[in-house]
């Protein structure tokens, strides 16, 4: 089948639940894609920040095939090596305790957010289970996570959502106070809202946090979903702010690109967990950890934290230096780019794609560069030109 009755078919027999760009993705090598007509495109999505390493490495790809021919699951009636090691692993570079593996990104906020619920109604009381959570945030598309997003028009067409949620502006914090009492639970934010604008927390913020979290006994959970295992430069972004989480909440990029999602969490508040509570099938299976325990490690042994600093400053100096082509603002960190345009995204998308640039977008006219984090100066020159070309368009 060629691109256009391939596409005509996928048509007929998916849902239609997102509006994809007219191309079929084949195989790819680090940070390249071609499409089923041999176009090459520098990819500057990396499967919405998830292939830490690019496409098809190698020594990863020989990695997984290994475990993939000894065991890729046993489920959680069993113990596996690869689990406890990440979870090891996970425990030493955020400075939590605990860990529980899930499959996505939505699915550990879910454990998040049950496990919130779980302390604030034995710690505090049976009223205690409302997470407060930032507007224009995203956690995720299944109830609970849909619920704590703070977007109204994703919730609309799926009422009834589950109670207990509640909205405050982010970076307002005069409206974060207001909101906190007796009954609250946890306050879930994200450093850098990804998918909400490429928003960044303040330094006020983060220090009115401290302080509610510090009296008024209310857990702190970071979704650094997007934002973690090194995409803003650092393993988390917490970490370059004075948050202290109680718990955080990854995926994207911790399996390199298969599916993985962790809760990992202060001891205090794990022991909350007990059997029975909380579960999964597929979650933390010897495969899906076995990549995450090889992008953990190859962030350290391929020095990708400097990478990323040293790339990230690269391509913002490039971008400054263009001037007059429709950027009103960069924001972002790390290889977690938003530039704010005075024109339509999705123009420029498509033009870019036209030159071999697959970008996208964030809400709020925002486009989102997500290279990998192994990327060149070499393919961020290439890149980049094209973008100024279809900037220009
Ligand atoms: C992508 C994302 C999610 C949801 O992850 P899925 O794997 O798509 O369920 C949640 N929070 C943030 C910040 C994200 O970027």
């Amino acid at each position: 089948m060629n691109t256009e009755e391939l596409i005509a078919l996928g048509q007929e027999v998916t849902m239609h639940t997102f509006n994809r760009q007219e191309t079929v993705l084949v195989k790819g090598q680090g940070a390249y894609v071609e499409d089923l007509d041999g176009k090459k495109y520098i990819d500057f999505i990396s499967g919405i920040a998830c292939n830490v390493l690019g496409h098809a490495d190698q020594e990863f790809v020989e990695y997984i095939s290994k475990q993939a021919g000894n065991l890729i699951h046993v489920s959680n009636l069993f113990w596996n090596e690869n689990g406890i090691k990440l979870a090891e692993k996970l425990s030493e570079v955020s400075n939590l305790d605990k860990t529980f593996f899930a499959n996505s990104g939505t699915e550990a906020n879910e454990a998040a957010i049950k496990l919130a619920r779980k302390w604030g109604t034995e710690m505090k009381g049976p009223d205690a289970f409302e997470i407060i959570s930032m507007n224009q945030s995203f956690h995720g598309r299944t109830l609970a996570s849909l619920t704590a997003t703070g977007q109204e028009d994703m919730h609309t067409a799926f009422k009834p959502l589950p109670v207990g949620f509640k909205y405050v502006d982010f970076n307002d914090i005069n409206d974060l106070i207001a909101a906190v009492n007796n009954n609250t639970c946890a306050i879930l934010l994200e450093v850098i809202q990804g998918e909400g604008g490429v928003n960044a927390i303040t330094p006020e913020y983060v220090a009115a946090v401290n302080e509610i979290q510090k009296k008024e006994k209310v857990l702190v959970i970071v979704d650094e979903i997007q934002t973690g295992i090194g995409r803003t430069g650092t393993m988390f972004a917490f970490q370059q702010t004075s948050l202290k989480p109680d718990l955080i909440t990854l995926a994207k990029g911790l399996g390199g690109g298969l599916p993985i999602g962790a809760l990992v969490a202060k001891n205090h508040v794990a022991s909350h967990f007990k059997p029975g509570d909380h579960g999964t099938t597929f979650g933390g299976n010897p495969l899906a950890t076995a990549a995450g325990n090889y992008i953990l490690s190859a962030i350290e042994k391929q020095h990708l934290l400097a990478n990323v600093q040293e790339v990230s400053q690269y391509i913002i100096n490039e971008i400054e230096s263009w001037q007059s082509l429709a950027i009103k603002e960069i924001r972002g960190k790390g290889l977690l780019i938003g530039l704010k345009l005075t024109k339509s995204v999705g123009h420029v998308i498509t033009k870019a794609a036209e030159q071999g640039l697959l970008i996208t977008s964030a809400k709020d006219d925002v486009i989102r560069l997500l290279p990998p984090l192994n990327v060149s100066k070499l393919v961020v020159d290439e890149g980049l030109e094209k973008l100024k070309v279809a900037l220009q368009a």
